[in-house]
């Protein structure tokens, strides 16, 4: 029998808006480690005769700016692990790929190309990574093959880590070396106008899996890129993974000039406007209102209570919520009705005095009801998406005609409702009033922070245009 083969899995997740003033750090990180990290990637390596290392997966609520010492702490506790592995034949590398630290321009690239000169020059690196993630070359020099979420709002994500996983386990086990490619597309917009649910982006998504099919293409890929971090290297881009290079580059110019053909079509498949326009817009039927400027999974700081300031004036409609951060509001709850909410974390906007009828406390959150609004005040910053996160606090939709939440296109539980819902055009850290961001380090024309036509994809590996 064949001596197994070796290979460490592990990396770190967030998408980082430069434009909120709250900086993460080791507070905001959760760590997967062990058994736990090999649940998550659930791939039978051991059927294909490897042996896995667990390193670490670190993962945060999408946020600020990462803090430079707290990156390059973990980074060199990444690197450590892998020393301390000794030789190893290929790394299944985790990555979002919108990480922002101030003073690094490119922090994926910078975290990857440390791994490549750790594991050294023969490892196979595979790298999974979020549709919303930047690309550069010095990403796709330093590694060997590459898969992307292909749906937004991600439902795929283990099936990414499964594609990217057997790109890795094909190449150690049958001995040969994937091909990279990418084309940047100056092209930036944000997830909620370009769902994969939707058109145009639905078709665009599909013909990835037919391109799939070609010889010598393994894995074809579309990212949109991450709208709110005002850095050089933002674009939208096409990535493949081939081993025929001509192949590879005919599809990847290919999927660049169909994002790039179809920019004009790219808009939110929810009804957008101000706040007051959503207001306007309240039906007399159960309707969602998402509060997107200050959408935590985002980036946003999820703590503005510029909706609540105006849905308050309206206080006949039973409306729920869900949910505004704020520490020092629960922590004023614990003690008396009256409370402060807006502005906690830094995230801006008016600030509101505020008396509760009744409060009841669950899961780090404070309930609070006033008149025939309830409020949902969570200690720390954290999405309500999921039916779980009402039931846990033994909160009924069915007992509202209003639910606002702080997100961009909804959840897929909240869309399962099929309820109305508008998108609100609020401020905040990802404001999706593209109009109006600023826009200084974006130095490349770039659809729609700028409007022009001429556009011919190019192809690199990395190192040298191949096409
Ligand atoms: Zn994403």
């Amino acid at each position: 029998m064949l001596a197994k083969k070796n290979i460490a899995i592990g990396g770190i997740s967030t998408e980082c808006s430069s434009y909120s003033p709250l900086f993460q750090n080791k507070e905001d990180f959760r760590t997967v480690r062990e058994q736990d990290l090999l649940d998550l990637v659930d791939f039978p390596f051991s059927e294909h005769n490897i042996n896995v290392s667990p390193l670490f997966f670190k993962k945060s609520v999408p946020g600020g700016p990462i803090e430079r010492e707290y990156f390059d702490q973990v980074k060199n506790q990444f690197i450590e692990e892998i020393n301390a592995l000794g030789k190893l034949d290929g790394i299944l590398l985790l990555m979002h790929g919108a990480m922002y630290v101030e003073g690094i321009e490119d922090p994926e690239g910078d975290w990857i190309s440390s791994v490549r000169l750790a594991a050294g020059p023969d490892c196979i690196i595979s790298l999974s990574y979020d549709l919303h993630g930047q690309i550069t070359d010095k990403i796709i020099k330093n590694i060997d093959a590459f898969a992307a979420f292909k749906t937004a709002p991600h439902i795929d994500v283990k099936e990414t880590y499964r594609r990217s996983a057997s790109m890795l386990v094909s190449a150690i086990n049958e001995n040969y070396r994937p091909i990279v490619l990418w084309s940047s597309i100056p092209v930036l917009v944000s997830g909620e106008m370009s769902s994969t649910f939707v058109e145009p982006c639905k078709t665009i998504y599909e013909n990835l899996d037919q391109y799939n099919n070609e010889n010598g293409i393994l894995d074809c890929n579309l990212l949109v890129g991450y709208v709110w971090a005002d850095t050089q290297r933002a674009t939208a881009s096409s990535v493949v993974t081939c081993t025929n290079e001509i192949m590879g580059a005919k599809l990847c110019k290919k999927i660049a000039a169909n994002y790039w053909n179809s920019r004009k079509d790219l808009k939110s498949d929810m009804q957008t406007g101000s706040i007051d326009d959503a207001l306007l817009w309240l039906k007399s039927d159960f309707s969602i209102v998402a509060d997107s400027g200050d959408n935590p999974t985002a980036g946003g700081v999820g703590d503005r209570v510029d909706v609540l300031e105006a849905i308050l004036k309206h206080s006949h409609i039973d409306s729920l919520f869900a949910g505004i951060a704020s520490k020092s509001a629960y922590d004023e709850l614990k003690i008396g009705n009256e409370f402060s909410l807006g502005g906690t974390f830094g995230g801006g906007g008016p600030l509101l005095k505020l008396k509760a009828d009744s409060v009841y406390f669950k899961n780090q959150c404070a309930v609070v009801s006033i008149s025939k609004t309830v409020i949902v005040i969570s200690k720390i910053r954290r999405p309500f998406h999921n039916f779980k996160d009402f039931e846990e606090l033994n909160l009924k939709l069915s007992d509202f005609k209003i639910l606002v939440v702080k997100s961009g296109y909804l959840s897929p539980d909240l869309q399962s409702l099929s309820a109305q819902s508008f998108l609100a055009l609020t401020e905040g850290a990802v404001n999706q009033n593209l109009a109006i961001i600023e826009n200084k380090h974006r130095n490349k024309k770039i659809y729609p922070f700028q409007d022009f036509d001429n556009f011919i994809p190019l192809v690199s590996d990395g190192v040298s245009l191949v096409s």
